[in-house]
């Protein structure tokens, strides 16, 4: 069992004060592998206090010294890749080739689009090319708070604690406690990046104790939270008392619109996109849309899809997908399949109980609703499990109307062969972000969502803005 109590706080490792004993349990197998300690108030107050004296002095470092900081954390933290996908497999059950692939690499990746986003980031420039007495400097808004959920670790920490920096804020971060040994992992390495005392913080907590304490607390300015909407809308009602910045990624329910001239991959990409990280991305494409002559054949390709989907162990090698996260997450999947089957969706692949041969760990069977309709249950909340539901609709506009029939609004998804319709529905579609024909965003682009999906953006420029706040001064004086 990995002992896992200490908080980092003032560039040390450190004994709780506050603390309770929390097991941390593996998903694929149901065993505790780790006890992290849950903070409490002084903890919280401990590191919150680290932060505010840290930051009179790195919000004035350079930018130079910023982008060499930034630069030593990419090195250390490519050294630790395996340590790191490790530490995600075993605490969130992504499967181990997954893990030590995209779910750690994706942390990397943003702290690259971060280095190249900061390098061009202008902090201070005229208002217009002649008013060279009005200037705009973009300054670090405080002390941060980061609150961050167990689906995508090191994604979400990586976007948060990388772009804080870059701005020259400080900050404390409360993981979630689902998977809290991957960001320990991360705070050794901003150490061994030398990152200064009191500029990263880390305390462990649940979102009651540790997360309350922060997004009340008078001495933290901004709150960058990522998860559920019920926790979002919790954190914003604290931080309005304070008048706190808040940030906020929530909750998915995307829309793939699949046009009768789509590519003949494209059913089979989207029902694979839904089921990966066994369907825990608030980005997922859950809501399959297809146009009605191609409808049959896309219910067939999608069961076919989830029926090839292999679900097995963590520690095997392979494209496999894992377990779900916990056991509420379990019970949640399977009541809302039973939902899907009692509200009267018509079940093509997979359904209640865990995969053959897997009768431990929180498995669930890669699921697909056809003849779904837009009052079920399955179709309007966020399952964050691997559950597709396929509609099919006649015309454009009527694929807008349901597409947009959501009060979520993060990623939506565009499946056709004509240009002009690709682009229609790209400006039509009401979500943060859209992709079309399998095609990813670049890096650096803004993560966030529309509605109920969220206050903000991360990641590239964007990010780093999230973190400034801007002054407008007349009257500078121009030297030399
Ligand atoms: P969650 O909201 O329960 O927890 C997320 C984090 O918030 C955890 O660290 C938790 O301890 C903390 N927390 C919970 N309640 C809190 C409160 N009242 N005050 C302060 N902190 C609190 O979410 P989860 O179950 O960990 O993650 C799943 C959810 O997150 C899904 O709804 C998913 O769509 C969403 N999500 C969104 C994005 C995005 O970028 N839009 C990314 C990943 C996950």
């Amino acid at each position: 069992m990995q002992d896992a109590r200490q908080f980092y706080i003032d560039g040390q490792w450190v004994d709780p004060i506050d603390g309770s004993d929390l097991m941390v349990i593996n998903p694929s197998n149901e065993t505790p592998f780790a006890v992290i300690a849950l903070g409490g108030q002084t903890d919280v107050d401990a590191a919150v206090a680290a932060a505010k004296t840290a930051f009179p002095s790195y919000s004035q470092s350079s930018k130079a010294e910023r982008l060499a900081l930034m630069r030593r954390i990419l090195k250390v933290y490519e050294a630790h890749t395996d340590e790191m996908g490790d530490a995600i497999s075993a605490e969130m059950g992504a499967p181990i080739d997954f893990a030590r692939g995209i779910q750690t690499t994706i942390g990397a990746d943003h702290i690259r689009d971060f280095i190249e986003a900061f390098d061009g980031f202008d902090f201070e420039r005229p208002l217009k090319p002649n008013t060279p007495n009005d200037l705009i400097i973009h300054e670090p808004v405080g002390v941060c708070a980061l609150i961050t959920p167990w689906n995508w670790p090191m994604n979400q920490v990586t976007l948060k604690a990388i772009a804080a920096l870059a701005a020259g804020c400080t900050m404390v971060l409360k993981p979630s406690e689902e998977a809290p040994i991957s960001s320990m992992v991360f705070a050794r390495i901003m150490h061994e990046a030398g990152v200064p005392k009191g500029v990263f913080n880390l305390v462990n907590g649940d979102g009651v104790g540790v997360g309350t304490a922060l997004t009340r607390h008078r001495d933290v300015d901004l709150i960058s939270f990522t998860g559920s909407t019920r926790a979002g809308i919790a954190i914003s009602k604290n931080a309005a008392d304070g008048m706190k910045r808040v940030s906020l990624e929530l909750g998915g329910k995307g829309a793939n619109v699949i046009f009768a001239d789509a590519d003949a991959k494209a059913v089979t990409r989207g029902a694979n996109h839904c089921f990966n990280n066994t369907g825990q991305s608030c980005n997922a494409p859950t809501r399959m849309l297809v146009e009605r002559s191609r409808y049959h054949e896309a219910v067939e390709q999608a069961a076919a899809a989830a029926e090839a989907r292999k679900v097995d162990v963590t520690e095997k090698s392979g494209g496999h997908i894992g377990p779900l996260v916990n056991q509420t997450q379990f019970d949640k999947v399977q009541d809302m399949i039973e939902a899907g089957i009692k509200d009267g969706a018509r079940l093509v692949a997979g359904g209640l109980g865990r995969p053959e041969g897997l009768n431990r760990g929180y498995f669930v069977r890669p699921t697909v609703f056809a003849d779904c309709t837009d009052d079920m249950r399955i179709v309007r909340d966020e399952i964050f499990g691997p559950v597709l539901t396929i509609q099919p609709f006649d015309t454009e506009e009527q694929a807008i109307a349901m597409a947009n029939d959501t009060e979520y609004g993060l990623a939506n998804y565009v499946q056709t062969q004509d240009p002009a319709r690709a682009n229609r529905m790209a400006r039509a579609l009401r979500s943060g972000m859209v992709e079309m024909n399998g095609t990813f965003r670049s890096g650096g682009s803004p993560f966030g969502g529309y509605k109920k999906s969220g206050i903000g953006r991360e990641g590239g420029v964007f990010g780093i803005e999230e973190f400034t706040e801007v002054k407008a001064i007349g009257g500078w004086q121009v030297e030399g």
